[in-house]
């Protein structure tokens, strides 16, 4: 294990532009479970009836169901040391970005400056008809009986700023991806197994150019022999392990 942490933070090191692609396997040990794992929101909720653009307009009040169960989650959760390793890595000038798949707000709670939210986030909402904005504390004061939660204007319903299955990435975060994947001469995979297009694709853009890439994730994923080095230990001790060697040297 020693060896295999030396050279990943010897990989971390030689790099002048290093981006970490996270996804739902880094907040886990928030107390997140992943939507796709048991004991995940998609183990109770059909993702097509609850988190679609078509269910939001058919069926508002499961969306909010389902909405009010994940803020509250959100809400209850911390950001945890693979999280705060990752601002530590981005203060010592070894991190230019994180491009997360996770709609929790963690990265940015826990304190990294440049968080680009591939899927959004639950920070902001806007009226789904004349898109006046509404406050997050203001969703977590519904309850039950205000389901759904509809504009106070024009009475349409209420949504928040995340992509929605069938929806398209927000045009900024794609450019902002995209600008630097190419810039990047290390690509970090954490806590995703490269199923979910198009964020996937930004490790292999990376390796494209002839960058290198780190993969840390328990078990094996869909990125197979991507990474030049492959750390399965939790996220949790490895990444502050990595910061505390970056750090030291
Ligand atoms: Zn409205």
């Amino acid at each position: 294990m020693n060896t295999q942490l030396s050279q990943a933070a010897e990989l971390w090191r030689a790099a002048q532009c290093t981006i970490v692609l996270t996804g739902a396997g880094i907040s886990v040990p928030s107390g997140i479970p992943d939507f796709r794992s048991p004991g995940g929101l998609w183990s109770r909720f059909d993702p097509n009836q609850v988190a679609s653009s078509w269910a939001l307009d058919q069926h508002p009040r499961a969306v909010w169901e389902f909405l009010l169960d994940a803020l509250r989650m959100f809400n209850a959760a911390s950001p945890n040391p693979a999280h705060t390793a990752l601002v530590q890595l981005e203060q010592l000038g070894f991190l230019e970005a994180v491009i997360t798949q996770n709609i929790d707000g963690l990265h940015s709670q826990a304190g990294s400056r440049n968080v680009i939210e591939f899927h959004g986030n639950c920070r902001r909402f806007y009226c789904n008809g004349c898109r006046r904005e509404y406050p997050a504390n203001q969703a977590l004061a519904l309850t039950e009986s205000d389901l759904p939660w509809l504009c106070g204007l024009c009475t349409r319903v209420i949504r928040p700023s995340l992509v929605f299955f069938g929806e398209a990435i927000p045009r900024k975060a794609m450019t902002a991806a995209q600008q630097l994947a190419s810039r990047a001469d290390l690509a970090v995979i954490v806590g995703t197994s490269g199923d979910v297009a198009p964020a996937n694709a930004i490790p292999y853009q990376v390796k494209h150019m002839g960058g290198r890439v780190l993969e840390i994730n328990l078990g094996p994923t869909s990125y197979g022999n991507l990474a030049d080095v492959r750390l399965d230990l939790p996220a949790q001790e490895c990444l502050p392990a990595l910061a505390d060697m970056l750090n030291h040297h």
